[in-house]
């Protein structure tokens, strides 16, 4: 398989390379990431200003490397249409340093990657290791590699969008691998303020609201120590419709035909 490599942590993070090295082993691997650190950026695409790229040296001798002066979802588009000349299999985005989780989807910009490679109809998955340190990056490296393989022998489908998580644990501990759901509203945004001396900052900071989580979702994995996998394509693109929508058309068009008659 041909396996474009990327993250949102930037081209010199170690879970990008951790992955990079242990697929190359049995895949091609091309890594195309940004030239720094773009955390949260979710899916933004640079519209407004050129892209500059860089051929880097790998941290893996042999791998064809390259920086990108834009977002994670800008290198897989540059990745894709220019500089991976050939057909790609395979995107995967990480590792990340933190678990992207619940709604935090949203604006990862790892999971924004990972998207890019979803809508242009390939095989995509973004990975995540809960913590901000590098002590279990290997057993992650090994799980992206094995859902590699699994897709090219086609136990998985090529037409796949995974999320997959993992605790802060060493292998011994972890307890097993759940398919989860995406957990909803557990966290929230709120502002610290401070004064730098010469003026007033606002501080987004990411809070975990203490409810109990669903033991189906991706959250509770993680907290007690499994690995979450859990189908993007599925949550995002896959819900029912809207129920009983002629209802609910009827009633909007008796709202628009009141503000037309107020005209
Ligand atoms: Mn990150």
């Amino acid at each position: 398989m041909r396996i474009l490599v990327t993250n949102d942590d930037g081209i010199a993070a170690p879970g990008l390379w951790a992955i990079a090295a242990e697929a190359s082993r049995t895949h091609e691997v091309f890594v195309v990431a940004p030239d720094r650190e773009q955390s949260a950026i979710g899916t933004a695409v640079t519209l407004r200003q050129p892209l500059r790229v860089r051929q880097t040296e790998p941290q893996k001798p042999g791998i064809v490397a390259y920086s990108v002066e834009g977002s994670p979802s800008d290198s897989v588009i540059l990745s894709l249409e220019k500089l991976v000349k050939e057909r790609v299999d395979l995107v995967i985005s990480g590792i990340n340093q933190g678990a992207n989780l619940g709604d935090d989807v949203l604006i990862s910009g790892t999971v924004g990657a990972a998207l890019q490679g979803y809508l242009r109809n390939l095989p995509s998955i973004a990975i995540s290791i809960a913590t901000i340190e590098n002590r279990h990056l290997d057993i992650a490296a090994r799980l992206a590699a094995l859902l590699a393989t699994k897709i090219d022998n086609r136990v998985l489908p090529r037409d796949i969008f995974l999320n997959v998580n993992l605790p802060d644990l060493p292998l011994s501990e972890i307890k097993g691998i759940r398919i989860t759901q995406l957990a909803h509203k557990t966290h929230i945004d709120s502002v610290n303020e401070g004064h730098d001396g010469r003026r007033e900052y606002y501080w987004l900071v990411r809070r975990r609201l203490s409810q109990e989580v669903d033991p189906r979702t991706d959250i509770w994995a993680i907290e007690n120590g499994y690995i979450s996998i859990n189908a993007l394509h599925a949550s995002l693109f896959g819900k029912p419709p809207l129920e009983r929508p002629e209802k609910l058309c009827a009633e909007l068009m008796k709202e628009l035909t009141q503000w037309q008659m107020a005209i």
